[in-house]
């Protein structure tokens, strides 16, 4: 599990196997996997309530992906007034988390972004956003 510390560029949407966890699922980590879209490995996803990832704000207020793009490739979407303080840009208006994986085999990296939080009043609710395929680059270079 690692933070994005450069821009970064989106290169391919890769679905994890399941990306809605509901309640039980959460206990005691979520777990699924996707595929490297490089060299095909499977790659496990584990999520840990409260433990796993870092807050999902940090990577646009810090402009390492812009709110556009994270607008356009439906990553999150603009919160509801009373979810604001979890940030302005939100899965289901569920707090945000994101860290970053290489894949296992050849290093390739990728952004893991989900929505983790309790959605109504006991239903417990873990939401993976897709995961991308990403480049990062120096902060000087134009894209
Ligand atoms: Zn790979």
């Amino acid at each position: 599990m690692n933070k994005i510390e450069k821009n970064i560029k989106l290169l391919k949407e890769i679905p994890p196997a399941k990306s809605l966890f509901i309640n039980e699922e959460l206990k005691p980590n979520v777990t699924t996997s996707f595929n490297c879209c490089n060299c095909s490995t499977i790659n496990e996803i584990n999520i840990t309530p409260y433990q796993t990832g870092y807050p999902f704000f940090q990577v646009y207020k810090n402009n390492f992906l812009s709110i556009k793009n994270v607008l356009s490739n439906n990553i999150a979407s603009r919160s509801s007034s009373w979810a604001s303080h979890l940030g302005e840009y939100l899965i289901d208006n569920l707090p945000t988390l994101y860290y970053k994986k290489k894949c296992d085999k050849c290093g390739e990296k990728f952004l893991i972004i989900f929505g983790l939080g309790e959605s109504q009043p006991s239903k417990w609710v873990c939401k993976i956003s897709n995961i991308w395929h990403i480049n990062e680059i120096e902060a000087n270079s134009s894209s």
